[in-house]
């Protein structure tokens, strides 16, 4: 059950952690506990019902997945150059194709240019022999903010 509260420094309520993620974070000493239940303890502490955190965070960073997929996202990632040839990318590769379960997804996903894109065809990289130069990830926001 997620009981305990989390807050942040500046008392924002953040989101519901367990009891026992509540104590690890108390342990760590990355959260104080700000209001807990009358006498009842868990442990070395008494029995949290909202925990602080010590330092602030911003919020969008800390605590969400990132932003959402799209095509002209994985451009902005890629700087819009091609995984397999370093040219000029225009289009999005599919690195497991999609006719063959790969999804819309960060990491199955990369810019290429048109040329390489067809060439790979419904191919992974290795059966294609065109190796990836950079290896796809889940990007934060900042790697997608203000291009
Ligand atoms: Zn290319």
């Amino acid at each position: 059950m997620d009981a305990v509260l989390v807050v942040n420094a500046d008392l924002g309520p953040l989101h519901r952690v367990t009891v026992q993620h509540a104590v690890r974070m108390l342990c760590r000493r990355v959260a104080e506990i700000h209001e807990a239940e009358p006498d009842r303890v868990i442990g070395v502490f008494p029995m949290p019902r909202v925990v602080r955190l010590v330092r602030y965070v911003v919020t969008r960073w800390r605590f969400s997945a990132g932003p959402a997929w799209s095509r002209a996202g994985v451009l902005r990632r890629d700087e819009r150059c091609c995984a397999y040839c370093g040219g000029p990318a225009s289009t999005i590769d599919h690195i497991l194709p999609r006719s063959r379960g790969g999804r819309n997804t960060w990491r199955n996903t990369t810019a290429a240019c048109y040329g390489c894109n067809q060439r790979k065809g419904d191919r992974t990289p290795a059966e294609a022999g065109m190796p990836l130069r950079r290896v796809p990830v889940n990007p934060g926001w900042t790697a997608l903010a203000g291009r």
